[in-house]
């Protein structure tokens, strides 16, 4: 099993450094190992620490712990199977919410590009930019178009339907 480790980091002082995972504290390590960690992740996975289970890997910035005792390579191959995966989940999810919203008729007005809603979509993670919920998604100017808003990545959000619906009671 590989898992991605977001509460994971390098705690940087003077001359050293130390591994963190979550509270989780590792022992030190020189400055010259640390800098020597962060040029060779960018080509291949580097392990960083291991206790009696997992072994946690640095790569391209992210960090990850997995228990069978994998190799660069094989850790490599998982972390790019789960970059498509959540690519392709993503994609489907953009394509469901248009197909969604093309059949949902309603009031016609300007549509946002396709390549906007999707650039919008992945900048906001598939989730809502309130409350992070992924149910109900919908793309909302952040200033009305009726204010002079435009369509573009920098004026829209996801917001779920309920926070959607907070908003227009709440600028109304
Ligand atoms: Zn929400």
């Amino acid at each position: 099993m590989l898992r991605e480790d977001v509460n994971a980091r390098f705690e940087t002082g003077f001359l050293r450094c130390r591994f963190v995972s979550g509270r989780r504290e590792f022992s030190f390590i020189s400055g010259l190992t640390h800098r020597a960690i962060l040029r060779d992740q960018e080509a291949a996975p580097v392990p960083v620490a291991e206790d009696e289970r997992r072994t946690w890997w640095m790569f391209r910035g992210r960090f990850f712990w997995e228990d069978d005792g994998l190799t660069a390579d094989e850790v490599r191959a998982l972390i790019h199977e789960r970059d498509r995966r959540r690519r392709r989940r993503i994609d489907r999810a953009i394509d469901l919410m248009l197909a969604d919203e093309e059949g949902a008729g309603g009031p016609r007005r300007e549509p946002i590009p396709e390549d906007v809603r999707r650039e919008v979509f992945r900048r906001d993670g598939g989730r809502c930019a309130e409350c992070g919920s992924d149910e109900l998604l919908q793309f909302d100017h952040v200033i009305p178009v009726a204010l002079g808003g435009a369509s573009t990545p920098e004026n829209l959000q996801l917001l779920c339907a309920p926070c959607n619906r907070a908003k227009g009671a709440a600028l109304a």
